[in-house]
């Protein structure tokens, strides 16, 4: 038998309950034993899906009530003392939310995924031990209901790694002693409960890893391996690479590789896997569409050869949380674009069929791999996907397609003698406030409520009273406000061929919150114009400069469900196509400024070092495919939120932005640090305003905040601007805080 395994679910139910059953209890709409009883009944069914798909290794301890990192962190009892006194969900809330009294604990992304996990806060007073044995209460849930679980909990090493220490010097594996104790602790309780089995996910073996790091995983299993019942040791998001033979020789019984993103690691882990117990990873967790499933039944049946096939699971490439819940519910869709996708469900089915054929043959399946078979290869010929005049088109990229006319500092001066601004000229990311007129509006439009007219008409009034309000503000380059669109990614997607958009395909990002990225399909090209009736009717309201506004391709590409049948750099070299097709009508239309976002380009740098240089080439040049085809009197703009920049240094120059806006202001202007040991060469607005939070900063933070970048660059080099897009504020906040921004630049240019 090859068994088949997930390694977990998604938790937010297939039509989000749960998000809107966490809200409502954030709101006191219902009580916490309320939240209790959805999240039982959601546990019952996903474990009932996953027992009607057949599959032989089903998770417990999978699902969270906001972060399985943060659930870890509350089980070791590592609760930073500001949250002292408070007890279960009121606990697990006030870490992840802050209260009045304590802010909340950092967030950041999971590894590459646009999941966002609670940072633990390390330090060398904690008092680590079992907090709890939620893990042990989950099992036993299963069991009473008639399922025998793997329990999943998250590795003791990676969690030490993705925390942060709190105090100076402090080395946070010097707690590894501790945490493992309380681990062994668990699997002892959870062997006693009747565990057999439980997975155990360390994806720090995909990163590089220090030596300290290497040597806390032996330390950790060693002490592990015989605490309790058998460990599947799971890894994922790529391949063990250098770190295999550490991987292989660690004292576990199985071990999980991401066949996914890595297929070629399979030989290298056969040979070193000795007695263990390997699933394999080969139904793609972290994508939509349907599995090449006689691809995939090569690879096992290479494992069942060498390892016999009890000894080989199947399984997908990393937890189904990353991927939306059901395409069944897809009522939008066409029968062909549905038969090319799997969500978490259809995947189950997947994984049920593959092991099925790699234990019997393909007979064993038959049907589902003709249907795989099928999909695939209306997908390889289907004129929806292939567009021969994009292909080559892209083919066609020259080096000098990549590179604007003239030299930045030639540029400048021809920018600066059509745009005559003042030193520390203010200007704003984009967005204004999206009140809730605004999403009224939008929602009857799309309802078939309000027509075009009636639509346009209303947008039209809000852009315009936003120019007035910018003018008498007196801001010196201004925006349209971006009223007319839902969503940077999707408002692009929604006007470019290539890309279709699910009703429901909803991932969980952090908590609650839940995102649906677009799908990018087929050959990405620019049918008609996408921004520019706006950016003219814009420009025409004023006699100051306005900025045309683009999301740029990586940025695209990075929050976009991606092909997988050619390589993202080709995606995004169309996609970049399409935006410089954009560049090109908004510099005719006369829009002197054209600001192209980037706001994921540093979130999509590869886990590895190694890859990473690859990545930054196309991710530039695609950039620069979009940004080059001006005049050197049209000024670009690019803008990116919060981002390390050290390490990318050379490719933020690289991109040749004339002006890039940055977040900063929480940093105290330590991230443009990078941009003065790089001696960056171009303009730079370092954000002084942390949009993110509804404070109103004084104009004389922001005098400071200035002040300290004029230290670093200089003088004349620098913008004045917020961090980020102010559409989730409102409209008081946003006036009182740009009144003082504009003030603080006016003092600024008095003093130099
Ligand atoms: N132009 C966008 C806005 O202002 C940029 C948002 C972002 O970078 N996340 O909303
Ligand atoms: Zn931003």
């Amino acid at each position: 038998m090859v068994a088949s395994a997930n390694l977990g679910y998604p938790r937010i139910g297939a039509r989000r309950e749960f998000k809107r059953a966490l809200e409502a209890h954030w709101k006191g709409e219902i009580d916490a034993d309320a939240l209790e009883a959805l999240g039982a009944e959601l546990r019952q069914q996903n474990w009932a899906a996953q027992v009607k798909a057949g599959l032989t290794r089903i998770p417990s301890n999978d699902f969270s009530f906001y972060d399985h990192v943060l659930d870890m962190t509350a089980l070791l009892g590592a609760v930073p003392p500001r949250f002292a006194g408070r007890q279960g969900l009121d606990a697990l809330f006030a870490m992840a939310r802050g209260t009045t009294h304590a802010p909340a604990m950092e967030m950041t992304k999971w590894f590459d995924t646009n999941y966002h996990y609670i940072v633990p806060e390390l330090t060398p007073d904690l008092d680590l031990h079992l907090a709890h044995d939620l893990p042990v209460q989950r099992f036993a849930e299963a069991k009473a209901q008639g399922i025998h679980t793997r329990p999943v909990l998250l590795g003791p090493v990676t969690w030490l790694a993705l925390g942060k220490s709190k105090t100076e010097g402090f080395d946070p594996l010097s707690l590894l002693p501790q945490v493992v104790a309380v681990y062994a602790e668990l699997l002892s309780r959870l062997k006693a409960a009747g565990a057999d089995w439980v997975q155990i996910d360390e994806p720090i073996l995909v990163r590089d890893l220090t030596e300290p790091e290497a040597a806390a995983l032996q330390s950790a299993y060693a002490a592990l391996a015989e605490a309790g019942p058998h460990i599947l040791l799971a890894t994922y998001f790529g391949a063990l690479g250098d770190n295999t033979d550490l991987a292989c020789g660690l004292p576990v019984a199985g071990l999980h590789v991401d066949l996914v993103r890595a297929p070629a690691q399979l030989d290298a882990v056969l040979d070193r896997v000795g007695e263990r117990t390997l699933s394999l990873g080969l139904i793609d967790g972290r994508n939509i569409w349907r599995s090449d499933l006689s691809a995939a039944l090569t690879l096992a049946t290479r494992a069942v050869e060498r390892l016999g096939p009890d000894r080989v699971e199947v399984a997908p490439s990393c937890s189904l949380l990353h991927v939306p819940v059901d395409l069944a519910l897809e009522s939008g869709l066409d029968e062909e674009q549905a038969s090319w996708l799997a969500f978490a469900r259809q995947k189950l089915d997947e994984v049920a069929a593959l092991a099925a054929a790699a234990a019997g043959g393909r007979a064993a399946a038959a049907e589902a791999f003709d249907r795989a078979d099928a999909a695939i290869a209306s997908r390889r010929a289907s004129p929806r996907i292939h567009d021969a005049s994009v292909k080559a088109r892209v083919a066609r990229v020259a080096d000098a397609d990549l590179r604007r006319a003239s030299p930045y500092a030639e540029r400048a001066a021809r920018q600066q003698a059509r745009l005559g601004l003042p030193v520390f000229p203010t200007t704003t990311i984009g967005s204004f406030p999206q009140t809730p007129d605004i999403r009224q509006a939008r929602a009857a439009y799309r309802r078939g409520e309000m027509d075009d007219a009636d639509y346009n008409g209303f947008l039209q009034d809000r852009t315009r009273d936003c120019i007035r309000r910018q003018e008498a503000l007196g801001l010196d380059v201004l925006v349209h406000g971006e009223f007319e669109r839902n969503d940077m990614v999707e408002y692009f997607g929604e006007r470019l061929a290539g890309f279709f958009f699910t009703r429901n395909g909803w991932v969980q990002s952090y908590g609650s919150r839940c995102v649906k990225p677009p799908v990018i399909f087929g050959d990405v090209s620019r049918p008609d114009a996408m921004t520019v009736d706006w950016a003219r009717f814009a420009a025409a309201q004023t006699d100051r400069p306005m900025k045309g506004m683009l999301t740029g391709p990586v940025t695209i590409l990075q929050w976009s469900f991606v092909r997988d049948d050619q390589p993202r750099a080709q995606t995004c070299r169309q996609i970049a196509l399409a935006i410089r097709d954009e560049v090109v009508d908004l510099e005719q239309a006369g829009l002197p400024i054209i600001q192209i976002d980037e706001a994921a380009l540093r979130e999509g740098l590869p886990l590895r070092q190694a890859e990473r240089a690859a990545y930054l080439d196309w991710a530039v040049a695609c950039f620069r495919l979009a940004s080059s085809p001006v005049s050197d009197e049209t000024q670009i703009h690019t803008h990116m939120c919060y981002s390390e920049f050290n390490d990318i240094m050379p490719a933020i120059a690289a991109m040749d932005a004339d002006v890039i806006s940055i977040e900063t202001s929480r940093s105290d202007m330590e991230l443009l640090s990078a941009f003065h040991d790089f001696a960056y060469p171009n303009q730079i607005g370092p954000g002084v305003w942390d949009i993110h939070s509804p404070r109103v900063p004084d104009e004389a933070s922001m005098v400071a905040l200035l002040q300290a970048a004029a230290a670093l660059i200089p003088p004349e080099r620098l913008w004045v601007n917020p961090d980020c897009g102010l559409k989730t504020r409102g409209w008081p906040e946003v006036e009182r805080s740009l009144t003082h921004l504009v003030a603080a630049a006016k003092q600024l240019r008095d003093s130099v």
